[in-house]
């Protein structure tokens, strides 16, 4: 049995190396200058797209990335011959297009994800059947739903632009998730199934996301009914193939191991430094969680960017456990291996395994004060919890599970975070287009960047081609 962590955590000392060093010092410390039309910094799906984009423009490219392989917050093994296992993203939803396309073009096969069986939900301790996140009592389903629907069409009266609306706009985005939703849940019942949905879709507590954050986050991946199938399909090749595929093309471009330290403007050029030298470029793409920035020596303008960031970013807090079995057991006695828990540290299980349901695979979620929780605990601990979990859930395990592997984002230093981070009260409503505002010669991607399906790998995309686009139209003016 398995138990580890992240294999990039990298060099923890990185960030106080950078501390104390001026401008200068560092470059004193780089005599090694490389040149290129556009350098990305980040080699996660959104740096891949671009780079990808910019490269068929016919500009020179370098794509600088920290970790010793590609994908960022998307990371995949194998599982022996039969398997491949996601511990970061995993799932696609049906209105993709950007991710649909790239399946499409490299050939990946996908699977739609195990939905047959009866789902669970633990109440006072027990597992009842129950339609996933939904309560059981009828009340609580309507209360829910009520709850649900208003956010939806609150979304499309904040989409009409009037002085009206960015006023409302303004006080939605000053008002905490929770207090919206002590006051408009007609039971305790429909406000914890709400606040439950709601944290595991930010990974941030109801105390720290508005519900300006949360109805712009439902607006833009289309509505509830794309919210219901954001998990409808994954990759049993794992989702890193993507990122792989579209690495592949860029193999000369790529600097893989090289971690930028420091991001400096100057007359007509960006410079980049890293461990092996120095890098100008005419264009830069930062590809990054904006938090990152912070372990980024910067010139004075990005430095405010980033000290914006500390104040205004909430990130993500996610942990991700996956458990092997040698088969998908709990399909036997008619359950779909879903299971919710509100009150628990393990908020949601699902079925991550193929169609034939071997191996087995149950993907264990902890998100916001869970994920802190269930991260402060040691190792044997958490295993222990987590298998009890099932035990009492989905029923007496017939075998000990093959594999069982939990990360927690939050300590991934190349991440620090997870699903994604996003813009904390107050902050969303007029400022969520700055994260993508070029600083000078400097531009910006990443999935918090952009304005669909944000925090999501189709998102991750979209600020790809966005930024590529960018710099493209830049690049073309003499
Ligand atoms: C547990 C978990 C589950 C998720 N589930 C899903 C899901 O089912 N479906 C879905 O669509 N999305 C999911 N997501 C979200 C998805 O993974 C992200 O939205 C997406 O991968 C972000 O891509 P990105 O390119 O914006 O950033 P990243 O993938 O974070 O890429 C940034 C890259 O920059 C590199 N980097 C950082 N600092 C430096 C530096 N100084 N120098 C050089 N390189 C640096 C990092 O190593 C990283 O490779 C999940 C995320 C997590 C953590």
């Amino acid at each position: 049995m398995v138990f580890s962590y992240h294999p990039s955590h990298g060099p923890r000392n990185l960030i106080q190396f950078q501390e104390g060093l001026s401008f200068p010092q560092f470059n004193a410390l780089y005599d090694y200058e490389e040149k290129c039309e556009a350098a990305l910094v980040g080699a996660g799906l959104a740096g891949l797209m671009a780079a990808r984009e910019l490269k068929r423009g016919g500009f020179s490219v370098r794509l600088l990335e920290a970790r010793d392989g590609v994908g960022g917050r998307v990371w995949s093994q194998p599982l022996g011959d039969s398997a491949w296992i996601d511990f970061g993203a995993q799932w696609i939803a049906p209105g993709q297009r950007r991710i649909q396309a790239l399946v499409k073009e490299f050939g990946l096969a996908t699977a739609q994800s195990h939905s047959m069986g009866t789902a669970l939900r633990i109440e006072s301790g027990d597992p009842v059947p129950s339609r996933g996140f939904s309560p059981s009592t009828w009340l609580a389903k309507l209360d829910e739903l009520q709850i649900l629907l208003r956010r939806e069409r609150q979304a499309r009266q904040l989409a009409v632009p009037s002085a009206q609306t960015e006023a409302r706009r303004q006080a939605l985005d000053a008002l905490p998730v929770a207090t919206w939703l002590e006051a408009k849940a007609w039971t305790q019942e429909g406000r914890d199934a709400v606040g439950l949905t709601v944290e595991e879709g930010v990974c941030a507590s109801v105390q720290e996301v508005s519900c300006y954050e949360v109805i712009q986050q439902l607006a833009n991946i289309g509505g509830l009914a794309a919210l219901a199938r954001a998990e409808h399909t994954f990759l049993p090749g794992g989702a890193m193939a993507i990122a792989r595929r579209l690495a592949s093309g860029l193999s000369a471009e790529l600097e893989l191991a090289t971690p930028v330290l420091a991001v400096h403007q100057e007359a007509g050029a960006v410079r980049l430094t890293t461990r092996q030298g120095q890098l100008r470029a005419r264009r830069v793409i930062l590809a990054l969680p904006p938090q990152l920035l912070a372990s980024i020596a910067l010139d004075a303008e990005l430095a405010r960017r980033a000290q914006w960031y500390r104040g205004a970013i909430v990130k993500g807090r996610v942990v991700k456990t996956v458990i092997v079995y040698g088969e998908a057991w709990w399909r036997r006695a008619g359950l779909s291996g879903q299971v919710v828990d509100p009150e628990g540290l393990i908020e949601h299980l699902a079925d991550g395994s193929n169609p034939a349901g071997s191996p087995g695979i149950l993907i264990a979620f902890a998100t916001a004060s869970r994920a802190e929780r269930l991260a402060a605990l040691e190792p044997g601990p958490r295993q222990a919890l987590i298998l009890e979990h099932i035990r009492q859930s989905l029923g007496e395990v017939p075998a000990a599970p093959l594999v069982f592997h939990s990360i927690d984002w939050m300590e991934d230093p190349w991440a620090q975070g997870g699903y994604a981070s996003r813009l904390g009260l107050g902050c969303q409503e007029a400022q969520q287009p700055v994260l993508a505002e070029p600083i000078g010669r400097v531009h910006f991607a990443g999935t918090e960047t952009a304005s669909q399906w944000r925090s999501y790998m189709e998102g991750a995309l979209e600020s790809g081609e966005r930024a590529a686009l960018e710099v493209l139209s830049c690049l073309a003016l003499p």
